[in-house]
């Protein structure tokens, strides 16, 4: 693998890119070009077959993909700010960082909202969310849209989305989730699990740059959100609109950020799709957590719990032991790894996605004995 001398990012995003997918970006396109329309349809398109929609058929498609200049939040920003009516309100499941992120964007643009939250080391179930829209169904029907976040970032737990899409579809609301840490490298059917807005971006699963973000929309629930937008720029209907029109953005596109996207997705697909993906990360999640442990270290979560993504390790309780000396003697060695999220407990993540495979798992694994043995700190494993 032909990589820059960069440190390798065992981090969620920005992630550690392929050579390739670098490469792509040194040309320069003009947005109206026909080449970089073509560009953006072959992305559009790629990111539905990931998703699981039948793109061969565009008159009987269900779902369409809309690229958002900016980072992943401007894509949540989106589709709240303009898939909601004034009147609506959204439910939203809350364990961790993430989830309270869309609790806010709501608050800020004065969308009524409702939480149900249970602790970050908890995944999410169903029974409180079939009892609050149960009631809801009893009293004024107020709530009309229900989100949740499919891997929560803040300690790497996987929400049960397609359990939650079947409640939340019995009970005919619009189901949005932010899979922006797990798409195309989790296998998810966006139409089997009901989901009308599904959020991520360019630079976490599929290894892009950074740049922009997209949506997976349901064309039956977008096509009913006219009059809604609260912002021009996150206008979702209009920049599905422009784009189902001439092929182009409203305003300047990252043509940059694009090229590398449609080279990211080609190395996607050669790794096997989304399988492929998974498997990789899968095995780096594995060796990780297995040598973690064998130099003594414990995950925050429950093993059932833990996704393949990101891995939350609790602080080790030895008196040497400070984050910020070991996060920069392992920065020095060339690995960068990122802080804790979590509210109540002490803990540093590392990620096991981005073009990082077994040799950097294991150099990184061996980067960590050393820095313990710098700062006099011996663990007792278990
Ligand atoms: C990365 C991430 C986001 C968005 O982050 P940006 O910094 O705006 O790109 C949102 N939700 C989850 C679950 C994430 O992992």
């Amino acid at each position: 693998m032909q990589r820059a001398n960069d440190k390798i990012l065992f981090t969620p995003g920005p992630l550690t890119t392929s050579h390739t997918v670098k490469q792509a970006m040194l040309r320069d396109l003009g947005s109206r070009d026909f080449e970089f329309i073509r560009t953006v349809q072959e992305v559009r398109d790629g990111l539905l077959e990931i998703a699981g929609v039948t793109v061969t058929d565009k008159g009987k498609q269900r779902y369409d993909a809309i690229p958002v200049q900016g980072s992943g939040t401007f894509a949540i920003e989106a589709v709240l700010s303009s898939t909601i009516p004034r009147d609506g309100k959204i439910l939203v499941l809350v364990n961790g960082a993430y989830g309270k992120r869309i609790l806010e964007i709501a608050s800020t643009l004065g969308i009524e909202h409702q939480a149900i939250v249970v602790p970050e080391n908890e995944a999410l179930d169903t029974r409180a969310l079939e009892a609050v829209l149960l009631k809801d169904d009893q009293a004024a029907k107020k709530i009309t849209h229900v989100a949740v976040v499919h891997c929560e970032t803040t300690t790497g737990i996987m929400n049960p989305v397609e359990e939650i899409g079947r409640v939340v579809k019995r009970f005919a609301r619009v189901y949005f989730v932010d899979a922006m840490s797990s798409f195309g490298a989790v296998p998810l059917n966006i139409e089997k699990a009901g989901i009308d807005y599904l959020v991520s971006s360019a630079n976490k699963c599929i290894e892009g740059v950074p740049g922009f973000a997209f949506v997976l929309a349901s064309r039956d629930a977008i096509i009913r959100t006219e009059g809604y937008a609260r912002s021009v720029s996150l206008n979702l209907l209009a920049q599905l609109n422009g784009l189902e029109n001439n092929g182009q953005f409203r305003f300047t596109p990252p043509t940059h950020a694009l090229l590398a996207f449609r080279q990211a997705l080609r190395e996607l697909e050669e790794e096997g799709g989304v399988a492929g993906r998974n498997k990789r990360y899968t095995f780096n999640q594995t060796t990780l957590v297995q040598g973690m442990r064998e130099l003594g270290f414990k995950e925050y979560l429950k093993p059932s719990d833990q996704g393949v993504i990101i891995t939350s390790f609790c602080f080790p309780t030895h008196t040497n032991f400070a984050f910020n000396m070991f996060y920069e003697k392992l920065s020095e060695k060339g690995y960068v790894i990122y802080p804790g999220k979590v509210s109540n407990a002490d803990c540093f993540r590392i990620g096991s996605i981005g073009r990082i495979d077994q040799a950097e798992i294991k150099a990184l694994l061996r980067a960590v004995k050393e820095t313990l043995a710098e700062m006099n700190i011996t663990l007792t494993t278990h």
